[in-house]
């Protein structure tokens, strides 16, 4: 029976990524033994000395709330971090910290949003982009993009989109999930169009520090003109191995921006838990290493997976300058054994040859899967092996 269920609840999909990894983890514990490649969370355990922040953290007895947008030394800790890192000066009053990176832009969304509001995702997208901004009241304009352009939003397109709605856009850079790092002259093409139309622009940067070769990451505020008007998103789970610990923030000149935030948060969440607050001080004012070793581990599973990949018939991939996924084409399957789309892909792949991966729709695309790198290269070799004998295996 719906009938107690809002029309919201009705319409909400749920988190295509984080139903494959339940998938992945319910076979695994029926003893069927599926390779994930499904997961988008560093396999690597949280470096010792951030477990042990958090350890000290308990004993010296931080298990109480603490002020609803984050302690003050954590904020400083950001606030650092981001000058250190970028050059770029926030105040603390300009920081809130929220429960995850994806705590934080659902904060935006709803500080921001009024029904009808649009705002501009660039496809393919992380899928809880367009949700998130949908229960907002707020509409989703998604643009597409070509996989020969590198998915890379094309500036007259964007143009197009534009209606006097348009309150926002979001990017994504290295994005989830085609690991593509913007260009400058993307970025530079993305701050004219904001500045012509006065559109506030949300910057997901949450990968910055997984980047690969000689790729060049820069914040989206550091361009010129652009620190006003940018929200910067980014958090601690990706580049510190800390998914479970729960914390992410966002930093904008902006304060009432974050004030409304702020406001939000005191009304659903309170705080993010302390202990995970004084972890993440030591992720961001610790020692650095263990960071760039995890870095070349991703490259070097990368380069290991990219390979696979294009020397498999019937797929075949962009090569990721950034994050953990490889985005794979795998329209050369559409029409054998049945196979319409990327969701039959994913599924055959899944329940014929125990390899679990997501499928491209919920990003934008039907014609890609999701393939997540962040397992080790043993994994890799073996998942892709099966990957190959079951495109050998369709006729
Ligand atoms: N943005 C993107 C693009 C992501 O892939 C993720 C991963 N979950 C997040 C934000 C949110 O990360 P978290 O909530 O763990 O900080
Ligand atoms: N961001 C990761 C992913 O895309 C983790 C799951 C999620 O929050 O979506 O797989």
């Amino acid at each position: 029976m719906t009938k107690w269920l809002s029309q919201r609840a009705l319409q909400l999909k749920p988190s295509a990524t984080l139903a494959i990894s339940a998938k992945e983890k319910e076979l695994k514990s029926k003893g069927i033994d599926v390779i994930g490649f499904g997961a988008g969370e560093p396999d690597f355990p949280t470096p010792a000395h951030i477990r042990e922040a958090a350890k000290q953290s308990i004993e010296r007895g931080e298990t109480f709330y603490t002020p609803v947008g984050g302690t003050p030394e954590l904020k400083k800790a950001i606030v650092h971090r981001i000058s250190q890192d970028y050059q770029l000066s926030y105040e603390p009053e300009e920081i809130l910290v929220s429960c995850g990176a994806k705590h934080s832009l659902y904060n935006i969304f709803q500080a921001i949003l009024d029904p009808g509001d649009e705002v501009l995702v660039f496809a393919p997208f992380w899928v809880s982009y367009p949700e998130m901004i949908a229960l907002s009241g707020g509409v989703p304009v998604l643009i597409p993009s070509q996989e020969k352009d590198f998915f890379l939003p094309d500036g007259a397109r964007v143009e197009a989109a534009i209606t006097r709605r348009t309150k926002a856009m979001i990017i994504n850079s290295p994005s989830n999930p085609t690991g593509i790092l913007y260009p400058q002259e993307t970025l530079h093409q993305l701050a004219g169009l904001a500045e012509k139309h006065d559109l506030l622009v949300i910057s997901d940067e949450i990968y910055d520090k997984l980047i690969y070769d000689d790729a060049k990451f820069r914040p989206f505020p550091s361009i010129p003109g652009m620190k006003d008007r940018s929200i910067l998103v980014n958090g601690v789970s990706k580049t510190y191995a800390m998914t479970g610990f729960r914390i992410g923030y966002l930093a904008t000149t902006n304060r009432l921006i974050v004030k409304a935030a702020t406001d939000l948060q005191s009304q659903s969440t309170s705080n993010p838990s302390n202990p995970a607050q004084a972890a993440s001080i030591e992720a961001l004012q610790g020692p650095q290493n263990e960071v760039e070793v995890m870095r070349k581990i991703f490259e070097q599973r990368r380069n290991l997976m990219f390979n696979l990949i294009n020397e498999t018939d019937g797929l075949s991939a962009l090569k990721p300058q950034g994050a953990f996924y490889a985005f794979v084409n795998v329209s050369a399957l559409a029409g054998k054994n049945g196979i319409t789309d990327s969701g039959d892909v994913a599924k055959y792949l899944l329940e014929r040859h125990h390899v679990a991966c997501v499928p491209g729709g919920p990003f934008g695309s039907n014609e890609h899967i999701r393939l997540s790198f962040a397992t080790s290269e043993e994994k890799i070799s073996e998942g892709m092996a099966r990957i190959q004998k079951a495109c050998r295996d369709l006729k």
